[in-house]
């Protein structure tokens, strides 16, 4: 499921063959797929979401929770597997998501709102992830 790291992408061009149009604009063009939209807004499938740029493990689907901001929420990620880079387009102030391995966008992480005991919502692209299914 995981790229090795001999077949990672070095440069945009080799992303650009490798993800869809709409992937690369999100994951690569640090994009926003529009609210309500992506295919894992209510998903409750168990599993594990892997971000759909080179595979690595990021969400297991027992962080996902229900925001209804629009997009697939988490309250924690695999220990290590999430950069945070400070954001300040748009005129906001807002911490960016990225994998840790390949740098790709994820979304954003925000802290304080409440919603789950561990107070952090990680508001994430559906096209920036992918659902691997536990096995029945
Ligand atoms: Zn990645």
């Amino acid at each position: 499921m995981s790229l090795p790291d001999s077949e990672l992408p070095r440069t945009e061009d080799e992303w650009r063959v490798r993800l869809s149009p709409a992937e690369f604009r999100v994951l690569r063009e640090h994009g926003t797929e529009p609210a309500w939209t992506g295919e894992y807004v209510d998903t409750k499938t168990p599993g594990m979401y892997r971000c759909r740029a080179c595979g690595a493990e990021l969400y297991p689907s027992d962080t996902k929770f229900d925001s209804h901001c629009g997009w697939p929420s988490f309250d924690d990620a695999i220990p290590g597997a999430i950069k945070e880079i400070e954001d300040n387009s748009l005129g906001m102030s807002r911490t960016e998501i990225r994998c840790a391995r390949c740098d790709s966008h994820l979304g954003h992480v925000f802290r304080g709102e409440g919603f789950t005991p561990k107070d952090t919502r990680h508001c994430v692209n559906s096209l920036s992830i992918r659902l691997d299914p536990n096995d029945a």
